[in-house]
């Protein structure tokens, strides 16, 4: 799809043909590679997609690429992706302090994983394109709405769940963006990006078969999704249905005394009956 996220644009380009991407993609990313305007056309017309089999005139081509390109080389070209323990530990304490729900613990995880893919802390979700391409990158769960305001002028859009993170939680600064044309959404600080540790806990290798950017894999592979804190002894486990709120320890603990005070309770019960 248009808005889908690659890691590694360049290697796109290069594999266009078997990424099942349209021309509508290609001609963007061609615009953003800094090649000559009849650079542009020659890879386009080699690698589009035409199987009506029409006819294009190379010079309108090259005429189109000349007004859309942006003249610098602006693709995006990760080889790899590093997921640092420090972002993960941040997400972890915010999930403890303020029961953060899956979805929420995800877009939290996505603006931050984005901010140190494109080596800023600070997110674009201005556009409702770009906030498509960021929900592109995990399942159907992750969509994106208009969040109204007490004022409709400051109503905005943005991905469900990241109002909540941000100025609930105090996870991430929201700030508005400029009124502009096409200018729906917010952007995003991620206060912690400085790196004061730079353990990584995994890396993930960008490769022609997995060059789109799959966040919810990561998430999951990285073992975030059900992360809890116990409500008793807050120890980190592993929430294995979505109201669990107590560890496997306190719950067995839980039964046993429950258990223990129904066999007195029985018990004393009994014994009355004998005194009687
Ligand atoms: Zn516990």
């Amino acid at each position: 799809m248009y808005y889908n996220f690659y890691c590694n644009e360049k290697l796109l380009i290069d594999h266009f043909q078997e990424s099942g991407e349209g021309n509508r993609m290609l001609k963007r990313l061609l615009a953003q590679s800094g090649l000559p305007p009849d650079k542009c056309a020659d890879i386009y017309l080699q690698k589009m997609d035409n199987r009506e089999g029409l006819y294009y005139d190379r010079f309108d081509v090259i005429q189109d690429f000349a007004e859309r390109s942006t003249g610098v080389d602006s693709l995006t070209k990760l080889d790899k992706i590093s997921v640092y323990k420090q972002d993960v530990d941040y997400i972890k304490g915010y999930i403890k302090d303020f029961h953060m729900t899956q979805r929420e613990t995800m877009v939290l995880f996505g603006v931050i994983m984005m901010c140190r893919m494109m080596q800023t802390d600070t997110l674009d979700l201005t556009t409702k394109y770009k906030i498509q391409q960021f929900c592109s990158c995990f399942g159907k769960d992750i969509t994106y709405k208009k969040e109204e305001m007490e004022h409709w002028y400051d109503d905005y859009h943005a991905p469900i769940g990241l109002r909540k993170v941000c100025d609930e939680y105090g996870a991430l600064l929201r700030v508005p963006c400029e009124k502009g044309f096409g200018k729906v959404g917010c952007r995003y600080v991620y206060p912690g990006y400085g790196l004061e540790d730079k353990t990584i806990l995994k890396q993930y290798i960008v490769t022609q078969n997995r060059n789109r950017l799959d966040l919810e894999y990561i998430f999951r592979d990285l073992g975030l999704d059900g992360v809890r804190f116990c409500g008793r002894c807050g120890r980190e486990f592993k929430a294995r249905s979505g109201r669990s709120k107590y560890c496997k320890n306190c719950v067995d603990d839980i039964r046993r005394k429950q258990t223990r005070n129904r066999v007195r309770k029985h018990r004393d019960a009994r014994k009355n009956d004998v005194t009687q």
